[in-house]
């Protein structure tokens, strides 16, 4: 901890430059790390999820660590998957059987190049009820935050997304959207970058939190209006340094680089 609030705390720790679709290789891969070390450290994730980023040199690939929980993820677990969700390497390491997750929707959505799945413990209410996730502080939730079952899609089945026709139906429910909860299990976020899906991942959980607990007091909710969302989400595209996803990152990759093991939640 004593090491963590130094580094935040030193000027010449400046967070690096935000990596967008055109991000490099080796930029990608540091922000895969520290995004799942960040996702472990904020209880997003716990020995299980994954983050996911689409490959800068070729869209028709994905970066993904392998079979490794988020909290120990290293560069050189970062492998190099296809569209089908099969390693591009013929001799692979064991790797995540919901990778078909990732695959789909970055085959459904060229826009997105970033994919995180959770377990977020605070959203698996909302998909086992008829209460909708709404958004009281996160933006992005609109237009809306679907709930994809995998008993529509294939009857009895373990509830993990493990076959491409899974992968396929999750993606076709999440839809435009930017979230989409799995019943009974979790939830895939997804983004333009690693940086952002991974914030939406922790404001998806906080959100969650924050109207359980606004229902508990009861009376009619004050949700975030459409339009207050718009405005939102347009400040978030101009780049303000020291604003923003900017200035959390920096906390975030500190706390979580310099404090592994020293768990928030
Ligand atoms: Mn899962």
């Amino acid at each position: 901890m004593a090491k963590s609030r130094q580094a935040a705390g030193n000027p010449k720790s400046r967070a690096p430059k935000s990596n967008g679709s055109s991000g490099t290789l080796k930029a990608v891969i540091a922000d895969l790390v520290a995004g799942n070390r960040i996702l472990y450290n904020e209880g997003v994730v716990d020995g299980f999820g994954h983050l996911s980023a689409r490959d800068p040199r070729d869209p028709n690939r994905f970066l993904l660590s392998r079979a490794r929980a988020p909290g120990l993820v290293v560069a050189a677990d970062i492998l190099e998957f296809g569209l089908d969700g099969e390693p591009i390497k013929a001799k692979a390491p064991p790797i995540y059987s919901e990778r078909f997750i990732h695959s789909e929707i970055y085959r459904a959505r060229p826009d997105v190049h970033s994919v995180v799945h959770t377990h977020s413990p605070t959203v698996v209410p909302f998909s086992v009820t008829h209460e909708p996730l709404r958004p009281i502080r996160a933006g992005f939730f609109y237009p809306e935050v679907p709930v994809f079952d995998t008993r529509d899609a294939a009857g009895w089945t373990d509830l993990l997304i493990s076959t491409p026709a899974l992968g396929r139906a999750l993606a076709e429910k999440l839809g435009n959207n930017s979230v989409v909860l799995l019943r009974g299990h979790g939830n895939a976020v997804v983004a333009a970058t690693v940086r952002d899906a991974v914030y939406r991942a922790i404001y998806t959980e906080a959100n969650a939190k924050l109207l359980l607990q606004a229902k508990m007091l009861g009376g009619p909710i004050k949700y975030l209006a459409p339009e207050e969302a718009e405005i939102m989400n347009a400040a978030r595209t101009r780049v303000r340094p020291g604003h923003g996803s900017d200035r959390i990152w920096e906390l975030l990759v500190s706390e979580a680089m310099g404090a592994s093991g020293k768990r928030k939640r």
